[in-house]
C-alpha cells in the first residue's frame, strides 16, 4: 500500500484524497490544513487524519476544538509521496523548503511553472517519462482537456498545427473573491496564451505547432474550448473513432439536450457524481467537423476535477507501482467509476 499524504485540503486536495482511498494500492494516511474551516471539520467527519500545514497554526485548530493529530512534520517522513495542492505558487515553496529536505516524492498542480520540476504529467502522453521521478507537476485543467483530445486526434492522424480558443471560468463555485461578473475578459490579454507552452510541457513533439488565446467568462461550471487542428489527413469519422477509443472523453450530443455546459453539470448531477464532478471531458458530436484536413471541435471541461484521476496515476508512476499506464489508467477508473 502507498501512503499518501495530502498537503493542502481544499478543492483539488479533497477530491485527491477522495479519489486516492477508492484505490486499492494506495491510502491517504493524512490531510493538511491552514484553518479549523468547515473543510477542516468534515476531514475529520470523514476519517482523514487531520495536520496542520502550517505549525504555528496548530494551536487554532485546538482552541476550535477540531480533532488534530499534529503538524505536517509530524507525518511528512511515514510519506511515500505527498501530492501538494497548495494555492498556485506556494507548492514551489513546499518542495524548496519541505519536500526536498525531507526527501520525499511529490506532486505539485498546474498553478505551479513547469520548468520546477523534473517533467510534467498527463497519463496519456508522458507516464512513462515520469516513471520513478520524484518530483512531478500534474498539468492544469485546460491542459489536461487538452493533452486528452489532442491526443485522440494525434492516434488518427498527425498533427501539422493546432489553434485553440479557450473560454475560462471565472471562479470556482465556491470562490466569492474572483469575477469577472459583467464582462468577458481576455486573460491573459497576449495572444500566444500560456497554455500552448503548457501542453508543450507534456508534448514536446508539438512545440512550435500550438497557439492559444483564453478569455474569462462570467460563469463557474465548467471551462470551453474550441480547436482548430490541422492535420496530414483524416476523416470525422476517423476522429470520433479515436474519440471513443481514448479514455477520459466521450461525446455528448446537443440533440440530447446537452447542449451547453449547464445541462452538462446537470448530467454529472443525475449520474449521481460526488460534488457534480465530471473527470472525463465532453465533447460535443455535432461540433466535430473535418474540412481541408483540419479538424474542429468544441468541449466542455470541468476544471475542478478532470486532473483528480491524473494524479492518482501519477502516484503509480512515481512509485513505479504499475509500469503500463492504460493499466494504470483502468485501475483508477474503475475505482473511481469513470464511464471509461
Ligand atoms: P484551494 O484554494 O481550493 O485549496 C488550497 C488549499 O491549500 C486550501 O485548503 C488552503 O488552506 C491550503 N493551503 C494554503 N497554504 C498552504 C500551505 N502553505 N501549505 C499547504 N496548504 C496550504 O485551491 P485549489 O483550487 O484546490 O488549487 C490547488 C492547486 O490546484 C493550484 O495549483 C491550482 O492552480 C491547481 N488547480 C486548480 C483547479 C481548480 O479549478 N480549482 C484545477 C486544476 C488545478
Amino acid at each position: 500500500m502507498a501512503k499518501v499524504l495530502i498537503n493542502g485540503y481544499g478543492s483539488i486536495g479533497k477530491r485527491v484524497a477522495d479519489a486516492v482511498s477508492k484505490q486499492k494500492d494506495m491510502e491517504v494516511i493524512g490531510v493538511t490544513k491552514t484553518k479549523p474551516d468547515f473543510e477542516a471539520k468534515m476531514a475529520v467527519d470523514k476519517g482523514y487524519k487531520l495536520y496542520a500545514a502550517i505549525p504555528e497554526r496548530k494551536s487554532l485548530f485546538e482552541e476550535k476544538g477540531v480533532d488534530i493529530e499534529g503538524t505536517i512534520f509530524d507525518v511528512i517522513e511515514d510519506a511515500d509521496i505527498v501530492v501538494d495542492c497548495a494555492p498556485g505558487g506556494i507548492g514551489k515553496e513546499n518542495l524548496e523548503n519541505i519536500y526536498k529536505k525531507y526527501n520525499v516524492k511529490a506532486i505539485l498542480q498546474g498553478g505551479e511553472k513547469a520548468q520546477y520540476v523534473e517533467d510534467n504529467f498527463n497519463a496519456l502522453w508522458s507516464y512513462d517519462r515520469c516513471y520513478g521521478k520524484d518530483y512531478i507537476r500534474t498539468v492544469s485543467c485546460n491542459t489536461t482537456g487538452l493533452c486528452r483530445t489532442l491526443y485522440a486526434i494525434n492516434s488518427a492522424t498527425d498533427i501539422v498545427k493546432a489553434r485553440v480558443v479557450l473560454i475560462r471560468r471565472g471562479a470556482d463555485p465556491n470562490d466569492a473573491k474572483r469575477g469577472p461578473i459583467n464582462a468577458i475578459v481576455p486573460n491573459p490579454p497576449t495572444i500566444p496564451s500560456h497554455h500552448g507552452p503548457d501542453v508543450c510541457s507534456v508534448v514536446p513533439e508539438l512545440e512550435g505547432k500550438i497557439i492559444t488565446s483564453a478569455v474569462i467568462v462570467p460563469t463557474t461550471l465548467m471551462h470551453m474550448h474550441s480547436l482548430m487542428v490541422e492535420t496530414t489527413g483524416t476523416t470525422k469519422d476517423d476522429i470520433i473513432d479515436a474519440i471513443e477509443k481514448t479514455p477520459r472523453i466521450f461525446t455528448v450530443s446537443a440533440e440530447d439536450g446537452l447542449n451547453s455546459t449547464a445541462t452538462i453539470i446537470e448530467f454529472a448531477r443525475d449520474l449521481g457524481r460526488v460534488r457534480y464532478d465530471l473527470n472525463e471531458i465532453a465533447i460535443w458530436k455535432e461540433s466535430i467537423n473535418v474540412v481541408d484536413n483540419e479538424v474542429f471541435l468544441m468541449q466542455a471541461v470541468h476544471q475542478e476535477s478532470d486532473v483528480i484521476p491524473e494524479n492518482v496515476d501519477c502516484i503509480r508512476a512515481m512509485l513505479q507501482m504499475e509500469d503500463d499506464n492504460m493499466k494504470s489508467i483502468e485501475m483508477t477508473n474503475k475505482a473511481m467509476g469513470l464511464m471509461k
